[in-house]
């Protein structure tokens, strides 16, 4: 796969050697067990994969390049170009500025621009509607452009089946910005209906099979369906694509319901199914996979505690810290300094969003076991940065240059 020039400080050398031993060992990426990093009274399970991905990188590429070479001009990013802080703060830094929150809420009102202002698009890609306003301000949209390749692939499947007149069914949320711009070019080419989560998921199975009034599907899929959908004619040949950062279990469930649902409904077989229901599974990307996968394996040792570091609106971070909570105490943190002390943590609660405190971090026993990963758009440094954290409360911080240059 390509490799990026990403800036230094997002780097591990430590992380690194363990990253490049690990693919040495399994190139073909079938072993998800963690890395064992024992240090006696405290064990790290580090997950198989984990970090940066291949679109996060892509996008900081471009985005730090564009800065380098055109100083003294405006540079603006629709939105932050990924959800980690610490990222959208070092381009901050630089002087770029965003033109709206990640809601879609206006910082920057479009009429401020001019033609020769450099306007990025973020990893998550953006809507038609943005990339018209944008030409008619004299700026050229795709001239900066960061979406991830895997995002696209999505567009494009979601294209190749509309064109081919199945409605879309969009497993996302509905307010994040990827869903947002899926959702744009997916509609401009076939009616698109977004679910949430599975409990949508059947809502929506109730007025493919007649079981709900289809007059109330207009409220509760309120914001949430393409202009003129109708629920009468539009939910009879259908396929599932995703927000590409969800759960893949659960889009694969979802899509497996509505599958059976329609051929059920429709008294198909194996062999006729495909006329009503098209297969997109090709559309599920990598980083999430593996990101997930790696969660699942780790969560197969037994341990203490667990560590998700990643941006607290990182909706693919929330999926990992989703899937260790079902296990153990589980920790999300945006930056080793949340970690206080062995016993006290400042971490996210993302069903609540709020930080809270906790003062019984680390047990009091003889040997602790902490699972730690991150998310895909969590620069490596952090992880690196824990890894420290946790080492300095059992006086052993030195192990980790040792690790980090050992052959
Ligand atoms: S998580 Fe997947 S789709 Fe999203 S930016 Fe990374 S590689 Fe691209």
């Amino acid at each position: 796969m390509k490799t990026f020039n990403v800036p230094v400080i997002y780097r591990s050398p430590l992380i690194s050697a363990i990253k490049n031993q690990r693919k040495q060992q399994d190139r073909m990426k079938k072993d998800f067990s963690p890395t064992l990093l024992d240090f006696g009274p405290l064990k790290i399970l580090l997950a198989r994969h984990f970090g940066f991905c291949y679109g996060v990188e892509n996008a900081i590429e471009i985005a730090f390049r564009t800065v380098e070479e055109n100083p003294g001009k405006r540079i603006f990013l629709l939105s932050e170009m990924i959800h980690n802080a610490h990222v959208n703060n070092d381009l901050l830094d630089r002087g770029v500025q965003f033109i709206m929150d990640t809601a879609g809420k206006q910082l920057i009102p479009w009429e401020d621009l001019q033609e020769d202002d450099i306007v990025i698009i973020p990893a998550f890609g953006t809507t038609l509607e943005i990339e018209t306003r944008l030409h008619s301000l004299g700026i050229e949209p795709l001239k900066y452009n960061t979406t991830c390749p895997f995002v696209e692939r999505v567009w494009n499947k979601a294209e190749q089946i509309g064109k081919k007149s199945y409605t879309v069914i969009v497993h996302g949320k509905p307010g994040h910005e990827e869903t947002r711009a899926t959702f744009s070019h997916s509609r401009s080419n076939t009616p698109t209906v977004v679910v949430k989560d599975m409990a949508e998921a059947e809502k929506l199975a109730a007025y493919i099979n007649g079981t709900t009034p289809a007059e109330s599907f207009y409220t509760v899929f309120k914001d949430q369906y393409s202009p003129g959908f109708d629920v009468t004619t539009d939910l009879q040949r259908v396929g599932v694509v995703n927000q590409t950062t969800m759960l893949a279990t659960e889009t694969q469930a979802i899509a497996d319901y509505i599958r059976q649902v329609i051929t059920a409904h429709y008294q198909l077989t194996e062999a006729t199914v495909g006329e009503r229901f098209a297969d997109t599974r090709d559309t599920l990307c990598y980083a999430t996979n593996d990101n997930q996968s790696a969660v699942t394996g780790m969560l197969l040792e037994p341990a203490d505690l667990a560590i998700v570091v990643g941006g607290y609106n990182s909706s693919n971070t929330s999926h990992l810290v989703e899937l260790c909570e079902e296990k153990l105490p589980t920790y999300f943190i945006s930056a080793p300094e949340h970690i206080h002390s062995a016993g006290e943590i400042d971490h996210y609660d993302f069903h609540h969003k709020q930080v809270i405190h906790s003062d019984t971090f680390l047990p009091e026993k003889e040997r602790v076991t902490v699972l730690l990963t991150s998310g895909a758009s969590c620069p490596d440094a952090l992880v690196e940065g824990v890894i420290r954290r946790l080492l300095s409360f059992y006086g052993l911080e030195h192990k980790a240059d040792e690790m980090a240059t050992a052959d």
